[in-house]
């Protein structure tokens, strides 16, 4: 039983707060007045609480479930940053403030630039992007200026067919045509894969490492090569960093452009569309074009903006970021250190790695090397059951996990990251789980079609739900 909808609890004269009555509580001119009543439903404060304090309970998060959802690093975030983030003088902060009257908020940004770049081996950073797929736009739209600013604009961009959907989209946004580089069987891109497609009209290569079959690209600095030496540029799509910190660098590896998701590998919560982080970071070449304004520091130790940046894209977001993203990243940061971050990474593989062998019998991995933060998994049996990898994905609900991601980057996988906050029990219990799945598909006990049994809803249209978004019946 869905529990009644607010509209539908609304009695006229019920109101949750109530606000003493002045004569003329906002000098607001009478025309711009709103004459009648907004049509919103009248309830009291108790019931308003109770209804989305109950709704609230339907849902799986990191705070109540183990949450392996591969490509996303949903890993547990730590409290203090939240109250770090909530600090007054950080969330009452106003934008349009002058870098004077905000030091330690200017001082905040400016080390977390250099603390980023410290991480991924790049010379400079913009913390301005809102996301990852803007991260990339703006890092696309810096390696078109860079090409026209040697004169010699470029039209192509190469991305792996195994890419994430928002790579090639940003690269089309930014005006390049998109080449696509197919995948091998083992996993990895090879070099002689990408030598056919890559010439003097190539703008960049996107490129994960990890990939995103959580495999590591072995050929990166020959494919680096390769690249430079036809003046492409390589992009890296770091939205997911948790197999690196501490142990080896983009900046390293010949990447000249990367963004980075700190709402994932930096503990933000994420997820439903709440604000997120994407910021770039660039080799010193590409500096002058990062968008505008830029953090400094004064010789007297002060920070302020830096404006007059003649090649730069310009500004790719109001203001200077989703700040509170910043400053969870900043706290996270600090938190653990460059020792911390590496154990962090260490934690992440070595998981990723046990639920992979733990699973090998009844999920074979996609390929057999060593995987890094994530595992691609195919199913067994499946095809002969009459069943998908979607079915899985549901049915593992019914046992209080989130469903790994499906069916990306290839056919009927699972993706499962299980991060490096969980515990080995909460492991084993997963894994332990996911065998009575394989076992339930095995034996055809249990009508997997209609999974999952025990949740507040059963099966869904997702398509449908997505493109008929109804939220009143
Ligand atoms: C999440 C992700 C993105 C996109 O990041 P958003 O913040 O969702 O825009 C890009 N690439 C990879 C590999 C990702 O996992």
């Amino acid at each position: 039983m869905r529990p009644p909808l607010l509209n539908e609890q609304s009695k006229p004269g019920l109101q949750a707060v109530a606000f003493p009555v002045t004569n003329d509580p906002v000098d607001l001119p009478a025309e711009h007045r709103r004459q009648t009543p907004a049509p919103l439903p009248e309830v009291a404060e108790v019931d308003v609480v109770r209804h989305f304090t109950i709704l609230s309970k339907d849902n799986f998060s990191v705070d109540t479930h183990f949450y392996p959802l591969g490509s996303c690093t949903m890993k547990y975030n730590p409290k203090v940053n939240e109250y770090v983030s909530a600090l007054p003088g950080f969330a009452q902060l106003h934008p349009l403030q002058p870098a004077s009257h905000a030091q330690g908020a200017m001082r905040l940004i400016f080390e977390l630039e250099q603390m980023l770049g410290e991480i991924c081996g790049m010379d400079a950073f913009t913390l301005q992007p809102a996301a990852g797929a803007h991260g990339e736009l703006t890092g696309m739209l810096i390696a078109r200026a860079a090409h026209l600013a040697r004169g010699k604009p470029r039209r192509k961009v190469l991305v792996p067919s195994s890419a994430h959907g928002t790579n090639p989209a940003s690269a089309r946004l930014a005006g390049f045509q998109i080449v696509t580089v197919p995948g091998a069987p083992d996993g990895l891109l090879h070099p002689d894969q990408v030598a056919p497609l890559i010439d003097e009209d190539t703008a960049a290569i996107m490129l994960t490492n990890p990939n995103t079959l959580g495999v590591f690209e072995e050929h990166i600095l020959e494919i680096a090569r390769m690249a430079h030496e036809k003046g492409a540029l390589l992009y890296y799509d770091g939205a997911n960093l948790n197999a690196l910190l501490g142990l080896c660098r983009p900046g390293d590896m010949g990447f000249d452009i990367v963004h980075v998701n700190l709402h994932k590998t930096f503990s933000t919560p994420h997820g439903g569309g709440g604000p997120g982080a994407g910021p770039v970071g660039v080799k010193k070449h590409l500096a002058p074009f990062l968008p505008s304004p830029r953090a400094q520091q004064n010789p007297d130790g002060s920070f302020s903006w830096q404006h007059n940046l003649p090649q730069s894209i310009g500004k790719m977001r109001a203001f200077h970021g989703n700040f509170s993203v910043l400053a969870r990243a900043y706290a996270y940061i600090r938190a653990l250190g460059w020792e911390g971050l590496r154990a962090a990474s260490r934690a992440a593989i070595i998981h990723a790695n046990y639920i992979k062998k733990q699973l090998e019998d009844k999920f074979p991995a996609y390929t057999n090397r060593p995987c890094m933060h994530e595992c691609v998994l195919m199913a067994n049996h499946l095809k002969e059951a009459g069943l998908t990898v979607r079915d899985i994905a549901k049915r593992i609900l019914d046992y209080g996990y989130h469903a790994p991601t499906i069916a990306w980057p290839i056919h009927d996988c699972l993706m499962i990251e299980p991060t490096e906050t969980e515990s080995k029990e909460t492991l084993d219990a997963f894994i332990s789980a996911m065998r009575k799945v394989a076992r339930e598909i095995e034996t055809e006990s249990y009508t997997l079609q209609h999974a999952p049994h025990h949740m507040p809803i059963q099966r869904v249209d997702e398509v449908k739900a997505a493109r008929e978004l109804r939220l009143r019946d």
